[in-house]
This record gives structure tokens, sequence and C-alpha cells, in this order.
């Protein structure tokens, strides 16, 4: 046939990067030639492959879909194409739609490569998450825009964080002037739905609820105000009236994205543990992390009678983790570290005995001098120079952590080393590097996206090699939404290939 197409070379610049792929050089199919045969039930599918390519449904040029029966995973495609037949193979209609988008990337005009193309991802849980009242700038159009993108490369999973930016019928006060309206929340679920996208609320049952406590109103389900003034961000944990307060917040929201699998219960930086007198009582007879621990397994009691299963952040149980044994097993755990970039790794997150980023004092020296960048910018900006030795000796919690550092110890550490205690006591775990997280590093005005760049490939790398159930890639603070769209392809791509 050889027809004369528009190529002069194909176009491996594909995102996710295709697994496997073996094209015929100078060789393409006109795909406004080939009749479609779908054999199954693959509506979203079968409507955006009509839609990449107008059929003229010729005799003799089949473009047979079917069940890719022994795919290698849920969301695996492969196919062959000649100038004559096309056979394109999927696990699900999830899989048919990444085959449509790879192919909506090679094709140029109506014009297809020949040959063979298998694909199917690394990491079953590919995501993304946005704190939408902390990313005001944020309206719907750009919120729809987003979760688009996040369909367009190949993403499955949508962390959506409200806060007072969910219309709230139940507490209409808590919505911001700039909440969304039901529309745009409908659309939200509506664009995930046809993407394959799954959305997972968080909703913050501790901590983080400022947006609340502004309201004199709700003072009363609150821990009292900081010593030095500050208001107090954190419900009650033994307060009844608190824990209705997060649970009727919850259901609106799980109402309004009914489909996922998921309740995030947030549970992070919970500071004013034990500051009401009922809480100091039970902190002095039981100690502030069995006040926690207690307090998330009810909570997460609450998600499991919903039919979710709970996810908490895992700052908290890190700075204890002598009581990780103590929380219910079927607890996600998404451990958060926004700072490592290599592997192994000179900066830590390291939250027993009350510490943070962490880096051994003789890597310290000479102005780490030891480091590249953008270790030695993150180092510089945000890390603790500590005699890491006698640190991880220093009391029970950072004991049991020890064992999980690794062999060059103090001067490197094993990278994301939380997840591999978690993983051996038996939890499920999520990664969560960021594309915008604490941005005081910034770079002549703009985040310093190199750090970004290398945490969510290092972690990309980690859930890999410790098979974990999936990652996603968190994002906070106020910046142009544009700004978010390189680490959302970033998080997709090192998530999909090997
Ligand atoms: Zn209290």
């Amino acid at each position: 046939m050889n027809k004369k197409t528009p190529f002069t070379v194909v176009n491996t610049h594909i995102l996710p990067e295709v697994r496997e792929c073996d094209l015929e050089q100078e060789k393409y199919a006109d795909m406004a030639d080939f009749s479609l045969e779908i054999h199954g039930e693959f509506p979203k599918g079968s409507t955006l492959l009509k839609k990449l390519f107008a059929f003229r449904e010729k005799e003799g040029y089949p473009f047979i879909v079917e069940k890719w029966e022994d795919a290698p995973s849920e969301e695996g495609y492969c196919w062959e194409i000649t100038e004559e037949k096309v056979i394109l193979k999927v696990a699900s209609d999830r899989a048919f739609l990444h085959a449509c988008r790879t192919l909506k990337q090679f094709r140029n005009g109506s014009f297809i490569p020949c040959g063979k193309v298998e694909d199917y991802p690394q990491i079953s849980m590919r995501g993304f998450h946005t704190n939408l009242a902390s990313c005001r700038q944020f309206e719907g159009d750009e919120v729809r825009s987003l979760l688009e993108k996040a369909g367009k490369f190949i993403l499955n999973t949508f962390l959506m964080e409200y806060n007072e930016r969910f219309p709230f019928e139940s507490h209409p006060a808590i919505s911001s002037c700039n909440a969304f309206t039901r529309e745009d929340v409908c659309s939200f679920e509506k664009i995930c739905e046809e993407n394959a996208i799954e959305i997972i609320p968080l909703v913050q049952c501790l901590g983080h609820n400022a947006h609340i406590n502004r309201l004199p109103e709700y003072g009363k389900y609150f821990e009292p105000d900081h010593p030095d003034g500050r208001k107090s961000a954190q419900l009650c944990p033994l307060n009844e009236e608190s824990f209705t307060l997060f649970t009727t917040l919850a259901k609106e929201i799980m109402e309004a994205h009914p489909n996922g699998k998921y309740l995030h219960l947030g549970g992070d930086e919970a500071r004013s543990m034990g500051m009401c007198p009922k809480c100091a009582d039970f902190v002095q007879k039981y100690g502030a992390g069995q006040l926690f621990v207690d307090y998330i397994n009810k909570c997460a009691a609450f998600a499991r009678s919903c039919g979710r299963i709970p996810i908490i952040w895992d700052d908290m149980l890190s700075r204890h983790p002598e009581l990780i044994d103590k929380l219910d097993k079927d607890i996600v755990i998404m451990v958060w570290d926004y700072w490592t970039t290599s592997d192994p790794s000179p900066i830590t997150v390291f939250r027993p005995a009350e510490r943070g980023i962490v880096i051994d004092k003789s890597m310290a020296e000479d102005g780490f001098a030891k480091l590249e960048q953008p270790e030695k910018l993150i180092a510089e900006t945000f890390a603790r120079a500590e005699d890491f030795e006698a640190l991880a000796a220093s009391n029970e919690g950072s004991c049991l952590f020890r064992k999980y550092l690794g062999e060059k110890f103090p001067a490197y550490c094993t990278a994301f080393p939380f997840v591999d205690l978690y993983k051996e006591k038996g939890f499920t775990v999520i990664g969560a590097p960021t594309t915008l997280g604490n941005t005081v590093d910034d770079i002549y005005g703009l985040p310093n996206f190199m750090r970004f760049r290398k945490n969510i490939f290092a972690y990309a790398q980690k859930c890999k090699k410790y098979f974990l159930t999936g990652m996603i890639t968190t994002s906070w603070y106020d910046f142009a939404p544009e700004i978010l769209e390189t680490g959302l392809i970033c998080t997709a791509n090192d998530l999909w290939t090997e």
C-alpha cells in the first residue's frame, strides 16, 4: 500500500514512557482505512478511540479490540499494527483509555507507526494531591484542567483536600467565600469518572483545622490556644462532639465523591496533644502517643463503617514509633518526605526524639562541601547537623528505627527508611513526595524544582524496589496552578516505567 505519510521520524517522546516498543522503520498504518471490531464491554475506551480517529470502515482492514486475558496488570494493553490489520488487547476499560492516550501521542494525522507495543505500569496506585485551601488560586476550571491532565498522563488517583473550599450544607459557615460550588464538585467527580481516576477525600480528623476554629462558635470543639497566643488548629480527641463534627464533614465529602475505596484522615502535625484538662489527664496517665493512637483507631473504625479503607499521614507515628504496634493494621500509612533526593541519602527525615531533617555532623563540616546540588541547598536550608550515632541511640523510638538506616550510616542513610519499618510491621504504605512543599528554598522567585524532581524520582524508585502499593505526589502553597503540571508529569512517568 505504502501511502505517502507525513512522517520523517517516529515520535519517541511518549509520556509516560512505553515499556516495550518495537516499531517498524518507515511503515505506517492509516487509521482512516480501518473498520472497528470491539469484542467486549469497553465503553470509555471505545468512545475515546472513536474520537481520536475517523474510521471509514473500509472492508478488509480490521481493527480488532479484545480482552487481554493474561495481562500482567489490570491497566495493561498491547497492540500489533500492520498496514492492513490492528489487534489491540486491553486488560480493562481503563487500560483501553491508556492505549488510546498512547496512540494519540504516536499519531501524526491519521497515521500510526506499524509495530508492536506492550505496556503496563510498575506501580498500581499512581496519584497526585492538591490542598485546595493552600493552593487558593485554583478556580473550578483550573481544578478541572489539572484532573484532565492527570488522566491524560495516566495517573489513576487524586487525593482531594478541600478544607474550607468545600460547599458544606451541614456547616455552611465553614465554607469560605471562594468555596467551590456544588456544580464544581460534581464536575470534578465526573471528570475523574470519565478518566478512570479514583478520588480519595482527605478530611482532617485532628490537627490542621484552623479554617474551622477561625469561627468563634466552633471554639468549643478545639484544644485551648497555645501558650504563646497562637490559635489552636486541633480538634479535641476526647470530645465526642468534636468527633461528630469531623464525621459529619467527612460524610458530606464522601457523598460527593462516592466511588472511592479510601478515606484519608489526615492526622499529621497534631501539635496540641494533651492541652485541655481532660486530655492532659489522659496524657499524664498514658502518654500523648497513646492518646493519638486511640483516637486514630476510632476514626479508622468510622472510615470502615463507611466502607472505606483509612489512610493517615505518618509523622505523628514516626515521632512515637514504639506505638506502631498499637495501631490497627488495616490503616494505610502515607509517608511524606520532601527532602530525600538520592539513595543512600545524606539527608534524613528523622522524627523520633522530636527531630526533623537531620544530617550527620561529619557531612556538615566545611559548609557541606561533600554535597552537590540540590542536596547542598537542601542541607543549608533545612537540615540540622547532629551526632547521628548518638541521636539514633537516644530513646526507645530512635533505637527501634536504627536498623533501617543502612550500612553507610551515619554519613548516609537508606532513603525513606520509615517505609521499611512500617512494611516490616505489616502495614500497607503509600509514598508521598512533593512537587510544591515547604517552599522556603525558592530560586529566582520560583520553587526549587530540582529538589522536587529528584524527590519524586527517588521516591518512585523506592516504591518499585519495595513493592509499595502506590505513591501520591503532594502539592501545597499558593502559586499559579500551572506550576504543578511538570510535577504531575514526573509522577506519572516515574511510576509507570521501570
Ligand atoms: Zn482535649
